[in-house]
């Protein structure tokens, strides 16, 4: 039965789709119908507060005759005050993406203060509906959903900044958080429960978080984690990219530095040398690196790459080609017709027929394979 004048409201699907909540244009009275689907709740709002929600599907008339159902809500309405206004939630969960705008300082005890910013998804519902149309609309006046999820992705984004804070502090730096997103997201998660509760707010799940670091920082950490897989410590590591380098590269850089077969002139030689003695003696970690491995441009001190030919930060030439005295072992121009340390004249050298190998000139025998000169 309805009374004349009275309305019958409902959400209509254009107003609901994306919609976790909407407000009636109109407001509703004493008399009037309310239709409640399945998958909403009707909150009945005046003066900052619900009066009174139904979140079982039915069409209410809002009349004395329903009183025993919508009994409170019937009284509110039929006193001196007759109005209130009415406001539809979603029962369903919603996918939210968050991303925080203004990035968190973290205090990287081996970085320093670093910029980081976080994204990820999120799912969230109305998990009460009183405290949902409180805050949101009684204390915050929000009219929308799209304001109420930007506020739920700030309160998210807070969370988690909360909960690096936490972890920093237990110890763990900005290289550990590319392995404890999934600890960070579990961490959040349940503190989510307390933190949501007075905005009536369940969230159920977080996922894909991730971690912007500036450019510079991750690729530290980047470096650092490869090193930390092949067990090697940094001057291993980067010697061992030189020789990547050289075995997809054979025409140039490091492999006519003198990765390939047959070096034994300047660089290359003392390089196969410092790979040599670090091969035998493994105990990577303990190890000073050896001079060879990581170039330090003599100029502005910038470390380079092994076989770098120019320094990457100054330009400085950085490969000074030398052969070793075959005498007392100093390294000597190529072009010195003796050594400037004994004397010894440099021209006197073989070259191994089989592999190449320069070899003083009073060797027997090639250094390198073993053939007998
Ligand atoms: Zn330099
Ligand atoms: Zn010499
Ligand atoms: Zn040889």
């Amino acid at each position: 039965m309805s009374l004349i004048g009275a309305d019958t409201f409902k959400w209509e699907d254009q107003d609901k789709r994306l919609n976790i909540m909407f407000r009636m244009n109109r407001n509703i009275k004493y008399g009037d119908n309310v239709v409640v689907r399945e998958d909403e709740i009707a909150a009945f709002y005046r003066d900052g507060k619900v009066l009174a929600y139904m979140d079982r599907p039915d069409r209410y008339a809002l009349t004395d005759l329903n009183a025993p159902i919508v009994g409170k809500l019937v009284k509110a309405l039929s006193g001196a005050q007759q109005q209130a206004e009415l406001i539809y939630l979603q029962k369903r969960a919603f996918d939210g993406k968050f991303g925080s705008k203004q990035p968190f300082q973290f205090r990287d005890k081996e970085f320093g203060m670093v910029n980081l910013r976080v994204f990820g998804e999120f799912r969230y519902k109305v998990s009460n509906p009183e405290n949902f149309v409180n805050q949101f609309v009684g204390t915050l006046n929000f009219a929308t959903s799209a304001e109420i999820e930007e506020r739920i992705k700030e309160q998210m984004v807070l969370l988690i900044y909360a909960a690096l804070g936490d972890m920093k502090n237990q110890g763990m730096g900005v290289a550990d958080l590319a392995s404890n997103l999934p600890n960070i997201e579990q961490v959040v998660l349940s503190k989510t429960n307390d933190h949501f509760a007075l905005y009536g707010v369940g969230i159920d799940k977080i996922s894909g978080l991730y971690v912007s670091l500036p450019d510079e920082v991750q690729k530290a950490v980047d470096t650092r984690a490869s090193m930390q897989i092949t067990g090697t410590n940094y001057a291993q590591y980067q010697s061992g990219q030189a020789m990547r380098e050289a075995a997809s590269n054979p025409s140039g850089g490091a492999a006519a530095a003198g990765v390939g077969v047959g070096a034994g002139i300047g660089m290359g030689y003392t390089m196969v040398d410092a790979m040599r003695s670090a091969q035998q003696q493994p105990a990577a970690g303990t190890q000073p690196p050896a001079p060879q491995q990581v170039l330090l441009c003599p100029k502005c001190g910038a470390a380079n790459d092994v076989g770098a030919k120019f320094c990457n930060s100054c330009g400085t030439k950085l490969i000074v080609e030398t052969i070793p005295c075959p005498k007392c072992g100093a390294k000597v121009s190529p072009d010195a017709k003796f050594c400037p340390e004994c004397g010894n004249p440099m021209k006197a050298t073989k070259k191994c027929p089989k592999c190449g190998t320069e070899s003083p000139g009073s060797a027997k025998f090639c250094p390198e394979c073993g053939t007998t000169f």
